[in-house]
C-alpha cells in the first residue's frame, strides 16, 4: 500500500544489490546525493553536488522499485540488510524518514552512515525521528587523519550506534566489520577501501 506524506522526492544517485562489504550479511546498498558537510578528505566528494546527477524519487516507491528492478521477493528480502549511505543521508532527513520506515518493514535490518553526530541529530527531531528505524548507524565527520582499519567507520571519531530495540545486528561484528571494496558489473566500486589506498570513490552507484 502506498503511503501518504509531504515529504520531498528523494535526490539518489542510485543503488546495488547485492553487496557484502556495506554492513554484515548481503544488503541492497543506495546512496543519496548531496552532502552539506564536507569533510575534508571524503572519498564521496563527488556526490556532494545536488545541482545534477543521479534521480529524484518518491521515498515511499523506492523500497518496491528495489525490489522490481533486483527481482527480490517479499520473502528474499526479509534476509537481506539494506543500507543508506552517499553522501548525506541526514540532509534529506524529511524524505529519509519515509524510506527507512519502508525499509525496515521489508528488510532483514538497516543501517545508515551518516557524518552527523549523536548530538547534532538530537537536536533535530526530523533526523532524530530518523534513529527509530534503524537497526543501526555510523555516526560522525569522517577525519581523514585518524582513519580506521576496521569497523564500519572511515576514521577512529566516529561512533557506531546500535539501536537496543533491533536485534539482528551484533555491535562487536559491526565494530569488526573488515575493509573491502568491490566493483559492480557497471565499473562502480563500493566498500570502504584499505588503509593503505584511499584513491577509490566509494558508495558510488
Ligand atoms: S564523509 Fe560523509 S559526511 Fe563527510 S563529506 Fe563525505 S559524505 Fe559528507
Amino acid at each position: 500500500m502506498k503511503m501518504r506524506h509531504n515529504a520531498p522526492l528523494l535526490h539518489i544517485e542510485g543503488y546495488v544489490y547485492p553487496t557484502v562489504v556495506n554492513g554484515p550479511g548481503r544488503r541492497v546498498l543506495v546512496a543519496v546525493r548531496g552532502c552539506s558537510l564536507k569533510c575534508p578528505g571524503c572519498v564521496n566528494e563527488d556526490l556532494w553536488d545536488r545541482t545534477g546527477g543521479g534521480r529524484y524519487i518518491d521515498p515511499s516507491d523506492l523500497v518496491d522499485l528495489i525490489l522490481a528492478e533486483t527481482g527480490l521477493s517479499i520473502e528474499e528480502a526479509a534476509e537481506v540488510g539494506i543500507t543508506i549511505s552517499g553522501a548525506e543521508p541526514m540532509d534529506q532527513a524529511a524524505s529519509l524518514f519515509i524510506l527507512l520506515a519502508k525499509a525496515q518493514m521489508t528488510f532483514k535490518n538497516v543501517i545508515v552512515f551518516t557524518g552527523y553526530t549523536l548530538e547534532e541529530i538530537s537536536e533535530d527531531p526530523t533526523k532524530l525521528a530518523c534513529m527509530e528505524w534503524l537497526d543501526a548507524a555510523a555516526t560522525g565527520r569522517y577525519d581523514q587523519g585518524w582513519k580506521a582499519a576496521k569497523g564500519l567507520k572511515g576514521s577512529n571519531n566516529q561512533e557506531i550506534i546500535k539501536n537496543e530495540y533491533y536485534q539482528s545486528l551484533d555491535i562487536v561484528e559491526l565494530e569488526n566489520f573488515p575493509h573491502l571494496t568491490e566493483i559492480h558489473p557497471n565499473g562502480l566500486t563500493t566498500g570502504f577501501p584499505p588503509e593503505e589506498n584511499d584513491d577509490v570513490s566509494l558508495h558510488s552507484v
